[in-house]
């Protein structure tokens, strides 16, 4: 039996002992860096992390107070806090940035600690991570926050990043920058060469940028061919003008990637803080539209944010630059609205209506951004994506449906004008198995008769391949007849105008008459387009009208909910159909 007393000195010693041991393993090999401080706040220890990260040596350091190691970039009242916590509550946490023995500046996640030492007085313990050591562990760079292909940070993290900066920048009265570029001729060179050329040439930009700024200052990678830079804590707007310049010196040098030279051309937009706004969005915004307007004046400039810069002519710009954007970033949707048969309420097809899903603007109407999109050429890739999706959506809904009803898709002059436009029709034909039969082109009357002859010849060659033909908004145009005839075309639609006219059975419309009889007379099927009432069904159908189209059935609607109405059209279950 062993005596209590006996027992538990040698054992309390050897606890002691044991413990010292762990500290100090624990002080010399943990991955943070440990600083320990007396009660006059004169450095006593650093572990080997503390050099690590800092560069200072204990020769350095011990004896002087970590004063030594502050970065400015926080004001007496930052330092106010942090004593006074340390004081009354014994500990402090929170992001700090100190400076290197090299000079340059890190956030670093710093606790403090007071320990009571009833033999020799107080000391304290300060405890830190530096938050680029952390980024930089790749377990825990997540993808959230970096991209994948050039190593740098994300918008997720310039959020993030800028927000904290705001708040500091705002505390310090300091001034900050932002810089948005955007390559100009990038997407010609992903096009041409291919995406590996374009990746690494990516790879190279993001190399140049990270060479052209100080290490303050981060780079950040927004989108495709998008970068932007953060300037913190710049003494002038020039400062940001000379970055701006050295970025376009160094970026626009030849890049030797593989076997080619490749040259590319770049515009900086830059918004200030506080100047040109004091939150994110509106910084990044500004900056983005300076950019336009850098872009706007030609090749590899530099603009500074003006207010001036949101006229409406500029308005344009920005949303011809986000239509640009909108087909890479997957912002078109097609929407499908039903063709009813009115004898016996079948859906006999769809038209395909594009629409854009703009993260800001909302629901984009085509009507608003059509003509954009005519004027700039961008039409072409867009009526192509349209064209494309619509009629591999309806492969699907014919295999599904075991039907062989008809698409519709709008052709604007411009795509009409394609000197390769039926080549186009065909590949995306072979490429979604449809039939030709089952497309159906729309073409509105004053397209068609803007040069007849020419229409006639290039709706020759579609109907060769088999496809159908609709003259759209019909009425509007002022058809020649005679041409009309020549016309190898399949269906009239009658415009919305005349079918609002038509309120009830008795109505009388002397041009929705005539256009019906001129369609039967010409062998051709009728749409009525823009039919919302039930009135108007009842007069169309007593002037032997068969085929409608109008919010009166359906809506344009999305996919699935257009898989619905196929499935189960509420207007034949005996459930009225509803305006909606
Ligand atoms: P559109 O070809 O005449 O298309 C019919 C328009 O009338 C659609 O407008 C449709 O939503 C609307 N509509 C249908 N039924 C009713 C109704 O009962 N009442 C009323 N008030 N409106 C009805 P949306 O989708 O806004 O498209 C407008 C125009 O934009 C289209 O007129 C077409 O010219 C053009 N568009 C739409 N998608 C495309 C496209 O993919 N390519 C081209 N080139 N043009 C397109
Ligand atoms: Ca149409
Ligand atoms: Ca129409």
């Amino acid at each position: 039996m062993h005596d209590d007393s006996t027992v538990k000195k040698p054992a309390d010693s050897t606890t002691g002992s044991h413990l010292r041991l762990v500290n100090e393993t624990v002080f010399n090999k943990c991955t943070e860096g440990v600083i320990v401080t007396d009660q006059n706040h004169r450095i006593d220890r650093i572990n080997p992390s503390f050099t690590r990260i800092t560069g200072y040596e204990p020769a350095d350091v011990i004896g002087k107070t970590p004063a030594m190691l502050k970065s400015h970039r926080h004001d007496e009242q930052f330092y106010n806090d942090l004593t006074n916590a340390i004081k009354t509550k014994g500990a402090w946490q929170g992001e700090i940035w100190n400076r290197r023995k090299n000079g340059t500046i890190y956030p670093q996640w710093l606790k403090i600690f007071r320990v009571d030492d009833p033999a020799n007085g107080c000391f304290y313990v300060g405890m830190f991570t530096d938050s680029e050591s952390l980024t930089n562990n790749a377990t825990l760079r997540n993808h959230a926050y970096y991209d994948s292909l050039t190593g740098l940070p994300n918008r997720m993290l310039l959020y993030d990043r800028l927000t904290f900066m705001l708040n500091l920048a705002r505390r310090q009265n300091s001034l900050m920058g932002v810089l948005h570029l955007d390559l100009n001729r990038f997407k010609l060179i992903n096009d041409s060469l291919g995406y590996s050329y374009g990746d690494q040439l990516l790879q190279c930009v993001a190399i140049r940028l990270k060479s052209c700024t100080r290490e303050v200052d981060s780079v950040f990678r927004l989108g495709d061919d998008e970068f932007a830079v953060l300037l913190e804590d710049i003494a002038n707007p020039q400062d940001a003008s000379r970055v701006a310049k050295r970025i376009i010196s160094t970026c626009t040098q030849p890049y030797k990637i593989t076997d080619k030279e490749l040259y590319i051309t770049i515009s900086i937009g830059i918004s200030l803080f506080p100047g040109d706004g004091e939150q994110f969005e509106i910084l990044m915004k500004n900056a983005e539209t300076a950019m336009l307007r850098a872009k706007e004046l030609g090749i590899s400039n530099y603009q500074h944010y003006k207010p001036s810069m949101n006229t409406q002519v500029f308005e344009q710009l920005t949303l011809e630059y986000n239509l640009k954007k909108a087909l890479e970033y997957d912002q078109l949707k097609v929407f499908y609205q039903p063709f009813v048969n009115l004898a016996d309420r079948s859906i006999v097809g769809a038209e395909a209506l594009v629409r854009w899903q703009h993260p800001d603007l909302g629901m984009v109407t085509p009507a608003q951004f059509i003509p954009l999109a005519e004027e700039t050429g961008l039409i072409i890739p867009i009526g192509r994506w349209v064209m494309e999706t619509a009629c591999r959506q309806m492969r699907l809904w014919q295999k599904q449906h075991n039907t062989a009803f008809t698409i519709s898709v709008n052709l604007s002059a411009r795509q009409f004008q394609q000197p390769d436009l039926a080549e186009m029709v065909n590949r995306i034909l072979s490429d979604s198995g449809l039939a030709p039969e089952t497309l159906k082109l729309e073409i509105t009357e004053s397209i068609g008769m803007k040069n007849p002859l020419q229409t006639i010849e290039a709706l020759k060659i579609l109907k060769a391949k088999g496809i159908l033909i609709a003259i759209d908004d019909f009425g509007t145009g002022y058809s020649s007849l005679s041409y009309l005839k020549q016309f190898p075309i399949d269906t009239i639609k009658i415009d919305r105008s005349f079918v609002m006219e038509a309120k009830d059975i008795e109505s009388e419309s002397a041009i929705i008459d005539a256009i019906i009889a001129l369609a039967h007379s010409l062998d051709l099927d009728v749409i009525a387009e823009g039919v919302e009432t039930s009135g108007q069904v009842e007069y169309l159908v007593r002037r032997g009208c068969e085929l409608v189209q109008g919010y009166y059935f359906s809506k344009p609607v999305a996919t699935d909910e257009f898989e619905a109405l196929l499935r189960n059209p509420p207007w034949i279950n005996g459930q009225k159909a509803q305006t909606r």
